[in-house]
């Protein structure tokens, strides 16, 4: 069985950000549905309950043909909103330390063409979905999925995610997109980015 995780930080604690009841209805309404369906479908099928929501994702190919469009979307849904959480926190550092500094700027020039077109994909994210920046290989990126759709499932380790949903932002921004996107860079949680970089990293290796 898969379960709502709980935020690592009070409904409030992003404002004025991403305002409280945005935050609330996003976890306990809209997460609490991508895990509720996900047990769902995959009721009777005690194997893939008791897989790591990760590898269930990273491997969508290896599961049932009937089951992989909702394993993708719930599944999907289940997994990225779990990193969301994490990758947000109240009061962050204002930028990377210095190591990942070093990291963006070799492989974007700087940290505000980064910022840029990390922001710029997001922009250009047409209906729902979500924008990342993964590793892929000893690279870093920037790529778009639509949906619930997670870059495990193309082979890429997703280190920062920002969703663009409408549900994520519509009630304080409406459709200000923009404003939502450039609010959201101040809860980036760069220690979480980095650690996250390095798991992949790890797992790389492990392979
Ligand atoms: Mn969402």
């Amino acid at each position: 069985m898969f379960t709502l995780p709980p935020l690592p930080y009070d409904y409030a604690a992003l404002e004025p950000f991403i305002d409280t009841e945005t935050m609330r209805i996003h976890h306990t309404k809209h997460h609490a549905a991508y895990v509720q369906n996900l047990n769902d479908a995959l009721k009777g099928r005690d194997e893939l309950l008791d897989t790591d929501i990760f590898d269930l994702i990273g491997s969508l190919k290896k599961i049932p043909a009937e089951l992989q469009t909702r394993v993708r979307n719930q599944g999907g849904g289940h997994l990225n909103h779990s990193l969301f959480w994490k990758l947000m926190a109240p009061k962050p550092a204002k930028a990377p330390s210095h190591s990942l500094m070093s990291l963006i700027k070799k492989n974007f020039r700087d940290f505000k063409t980064f910022q840029e077109e990390f922001s710029a994909t997001a922009m250009g994210r047409f209906g729902s979905g979500w924008v990342w920046l993964v590793v892929h290989g000893r690279k870093l990126e920037v790529v778009d999925t639509v949906n619930q759709d997670s870059p495990l499932s193309l082979g890429l380790s997703p280190i920062l995610a920002l969703d663009v949903w409408e549900h994520a932002y519509y009630l304080r921004y409406q459709n200000r997109r923009a404003e939502y996107i450039d609010a959201w860079w101040n809860v980036v949680n760069w220690e979480e980015v980095e650690n996250l970089y390095t798991q992949a990293l790890k797992k790389k290796k492990t392979k």
